[in-house]
């Protein structure tokens, strides 16, 4: 059974939580393993750098959430089939124009 448009969304939007919150998680992760290399590199200031820089990483990636969405509906619509808009030859849940739309009317 296919799923309907509102659970690949959801699916979609988790995907890209999960996306994030692993990234996100790495991103510290490195900042607290770079932390004691910056002290000794740049003094006691060294370590607050090492997470001003995470944390300006982090609120990028935070932007890029959207685009992981839609890589996620995009892998969707390879799996499950593109959901023509009626009358239009644009997909409803990615927006990409179809192409060879496969017709079985
Ligand atoms: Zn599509």
């Amino acid at each position: 059974m296919t799923p309907t448009n509102e659970e690949l969304e959801a699916k979609a939007k988790h995907f890209a939580n999960t996306v994030f919150v692993i990234g996100a998680g790495a991103i510290m992760l490195a900042a607290s393993l770079l932390q004691g290399f910056a002290v000794s590199r740049l003094g006691e200031h060294g370590g607050d750098i090492a997470f001003v820089i995470a944390t300006i990483f982090i609120l990028g990636f935070a932007s890029k959430r959207a685009s992981f969405a839609l890589f996620a509906i995009e892998r969707q619509c390879a799996k499950y089939g593109h959901v023509p808009r009626e009358g239009s030859s644009v997909c409803s849940r990615c927006f990409q124009t179809i192409v060879d739309q496969p017709r079985t009317d």
